[in-house]
């Protein structure tokens, strides 16, 4: 990656602070052959390039599918995408949602964290919870919806 984004200075000790934030969800559909420890590659990956790109979230594994959420600045966002999109692991890459904002960060203490699919509901419950504007609030709402009534990543099953 070309753009060098230091965590350190934009974020000092305010994690929480108001940023200008790119938010980008996906769903894939996995790879054949790509098992857990495939997975903790990719999460040693994330762990070692996403802090000096200013880059957090979360990766969820699990019935086939992945599911990602990525927060940070624009640029450094959309070229991780472009790797994360042609790495051969995965493939079916839906975007869910993008978008662009001054925020919170919704996940700031994750470079990259490995949630199970069994997890997700209490994972998306909790940062909607804890999230202090009302959009992200009924945007995470709508996600735990969709996840809900098992749409969540139909697309990526296709
Ligand atoms: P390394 O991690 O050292 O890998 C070296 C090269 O080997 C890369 O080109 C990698 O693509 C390739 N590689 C390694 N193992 C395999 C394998 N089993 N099959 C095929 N190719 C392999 N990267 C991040 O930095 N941050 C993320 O948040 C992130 N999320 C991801 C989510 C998903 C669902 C997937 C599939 C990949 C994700 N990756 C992520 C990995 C990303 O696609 C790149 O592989 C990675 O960024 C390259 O990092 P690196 O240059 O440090 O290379």
């Amino acid at each position: 990656m070309n753009a060098t984004y230091h965590a350190q200075n934009d974020e000092g000790d305010a994690s929480h602070a108001y940023r200008l934030l790119y938010n980008l969800v996906y769903c894939s559909r996995v790879a054949p052959g790509v098992d857990d420890a495939a997975v903790a590659r990719i999460i040693a990956s994330a762990r070692r390039n996403n802090p000096e790109q200013g880059i957090t979230g979360l990766l969820v594994f699990g019935s086939g599918i992945f599911f990602q959420w990525l927060e940070g600045p624009r640029d450094n966002v959309t070229q991780l995408m472009a790797l994360i999109a042609a790495d051969p692991r995965h493939g079916n890459v839906v975007t869910i949602s993008s978008s662009e904002e001054l925020r919170e960060r919704l996940f700031p203490d994750w470079d990259m964290e490995l949630v199970d699919s069994a997890d997700i509901r209490a994972v998306l419950l909790d940062a909607k919870q804890n999230a202090s504007e009302a959009r992200h609030r009924l945007a995470l709402g709508q996600l735990l919806k969709e996840l809900d009534a098992g749409q969540l990543c139909e697309l990526g099953k296709a």
